[in-house]
């Protein structure tokens, strides 16, 4: 069993042909995917999918690159994430690639989150490109630990993985971890507890060698725990069943919803 644990199926490329990604999934033994808000406005979108797959999750939240949406309030968040099948609050962070001016709203925006998780006891699902100082202050600062949740699609440093870990969060990895010049991605993946990592495409963006450059699907979240096991001397089936088990544990996915 392999889970996907960040994808979007809701955006057109991947939701035109969605009977082929499930096909695709239920091939390489992809049993569960997560499918990540990015903002309101798209969330009954991502919500519906979760609705109807069985194997499909949902997270609400905006994420830190959209400016022309509407901002959600600590209530609408506690109440959309009331739902059964919205396992986590995100994704959220901060991006200072696409915001270079470090604008005061992501903060506050990302703040929202971290209370709205905390309110309603899911875990955060957290972007931070070109700001990990600023989000770990933050996360510390707002008591972020109390929930926990997952630093998406890792790209920093041991240093900066160390500290999330201290804080209690989980380190994701995608496809980056397969690309050649990924040394600091493949060093974090060596050095991270077993029992902290997940692993995720980040679809339809990001997809892993051998298919770098194309477009991404859960499916390939197999070639990131191919190289994983390869990184640590594993095999596959060990690095499949503890990002497994522990996308279970941290996002307490009920019995009935787990794949028999
Ligand atoms: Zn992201
Ligand atoms: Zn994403």
């Amino acid at each position: 069993m392999l889970v996907d644990s960040h994808c979007h199926l809701d955006f057109p490329d991947l939701a035109d042909r969605l009977p082929d990604v499930l096909l695709r999934m239920q091939e390489n033994r992809v049993d569960l995917a997560v499918c990540i808000g990015v903002n309101l406005e798209d969330f009954p979108k991502v919500l519906a999918l979760a609705e109807a797959q069985p194997n499909l999750f949902a997270t609400v939240g905006v994420h830190p690159e959209y400016t022309d949406v509407e901002e959600p309030s600590l209530e609408q968040l506690v109440q959309l994430a009331a739902h059964p099948k919205v396992i986590a609050i995100g994704e959220t962070g901060l991006d200072y690639y696409w915001q270079k001016d470090q604008p005061e709203w992501q903060r506050e925006r990302f703040r929202t989150h971290i209370r709205a998780a905390k309110v309603s006891g899911k875990p955060l699902v957290v972007h931070t490109r070109d700001s990990a100082v600023d989000t770990l202050r933050l996360l510390k600062e707002e008591g972020a630990g109390a929930v926990g949740g997952v630093m998406h699609c890792f790209t920093e440093n041991w240093d900066i993985a160390t500290q999330a870990l201290d804080l209690g969060f989980h380190l994701s990895f995608s496809g980056i971890v397969t690309f050649k010049n990924a040394l600091i991605v493949k060093e974090v993946a060596q050095k991270c507890p077993l029992d902290r990592m997940l692993i995720e495409t980040d679809a339809p963006y990001l997809a892993p060698v051998p298919y770098r450059g194309k477009q991404n699907q859960p499916a390939y979240v197999r070639y990131v725990a191919e190289e994983i096991a390869r990184l640590r001397s594993l095999s596959f089936e060990e690095v499949a069943m503890a990002t497994s088990d522990n996308f279970l544990r941290l996002f307490k996915i009920p019995v009935d919803h787990q794949p028999s």
